[in-house]
């Protein structure tokens, strides 16, 4: 099976209504890297007349910090980076998760697993297949079934085991990035079938971010590039359920002195608001980083008048 999106259906254009977003996850206050995601896909809804809408991924609740929601939004709002409708917060879209699970359960493409990593590691490590570090696990199919089946509401809400979709041979999914061109990842070989919940009842990534985009009537998602190899996997999800694919553009990330993508795992440090003046020193760093060039580099200007400019130098 290829998909090839552009052919598949024809992705909703601006004219159609621009809705972009910016989705962090509230596992501590915006960096660098951060901060480019958000300038970069405000400034990509701005250029085209577009909404921009802001969404809280506090999904992975043991990983959220208290508060850490709330520091974004003030971030964002000294920057001026102000979203055009009530911000939304995954923890409260389970309805959404759990229906969306229940249609691929009657699609028969889900299956139970109680693979640990260290099983799968095994498993893998007994097919000679090593997987590079930084890099995920292939997962090796160890507990689908010949023949997949549709499972109770009860069973996927009560068994103590991940569900995993079941995908397609020769699942190759290829799309046009808006800034990087066209990409291709076959699913089969680069991931395997893949979590939509796990053991501990919560949702996947994976999963909610394509109900929501959906729900939102997202069209364009910019984002960083450190997201991209999820793509494909929303694609495919996006085509067995129905929705109607975005447009992708996938940004450049901050690194640090080690090459490593800032991260609040590397302990990234939070971009300074505490005034007018450090903010548009932070939205300019934002920019260079983004390639923008030629914008105006004076101390009298407000942060309305810069945005206003790195809006029209956008493409
Ligand atoms: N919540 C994700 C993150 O902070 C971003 C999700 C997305 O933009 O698709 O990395
Ligand atoms: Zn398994």
């Amino acid at each position: 099976m290829i998909l090839a999106v552009s052919k598949l259906k024809n992705p909703s254009s601006p004219a159609d209504g621009y809705r972009g977003r910016f989705a962090p996850s509230p596992t501590g206050p915006l960096h660098a890297g951060s901060l480019v995601a958000a300038l970069g896909s405000w400034l990509d809804a701005r250029k085209n007349g577009g909404k921009w809408l802001l969404r809280i991924e506090d999904l992975d609740t043991p990983r959220c910090i208290l508060g850490a929601d709330q520091l974004i939004q003030s971030q964002l709002l000294a920057c001026g980076l102000f979203w055009d409708e009530a911000p939304t917060f995954q923890s409260k879209h389970q309805d959404r998760y759990q229906k969306a699970l229940e249609r691929l359960n009657e699609l028969k493409c889900l299956y139970s697993c109680t693979c640990s990593r260290q099983t799968i590691t095994n498993t893998l490590a007994e097919l000679g297949i090593q997987t590079p570090r930084n890099q995920e696990m292939v997962y090796p199919g160890t507990c689908r079934p010949s023949q997949l089946e549709s499972h109770t509401s009860s069973e996927i809400s009560d068994l103590k085991a991940a569900w995993r979709v079941a995908l397609p041979p020769n699942c190759q999914i290829d799309f046009e990035d808006l800034a990087l061109g066209t990409q291709s990842q076959n699913l089969n070989q680069q991931v395997g079938d893949f979590i939509l919940r796990r053991s501990d009842g919560l949702f996947t990534y994976q999963l909610a971010v394509v109900v929501d985009d959906a729900e939102q009537g997202i069209t364009h998602i910019a984002r960083g590039e450190d997201l991209l190899s999820n793509t494909a996997r929303q694609i495919y999800l996006q085509t067995l359920l129905g929705y109607t694919t975005p447009h992708y553009k996938h940004l450049p990330l901050v690194l640090d002195e080690h090459g490593e993508k800032l991260s609040k795992q590397t302990l990234a440090t939070q971009i300074n608001t505490q005034d007018q003046t450090h903010s548009l020193a932070e939205l300019r760093k934002a920019a260079t980083h983004l390639g923008l060039g030629g914008l105006p580099d004076g101390e009298r200007i407000t942060i309305a008048e810069w945005l206003l400019a790195a809006t029209h130098a956008w493409s």
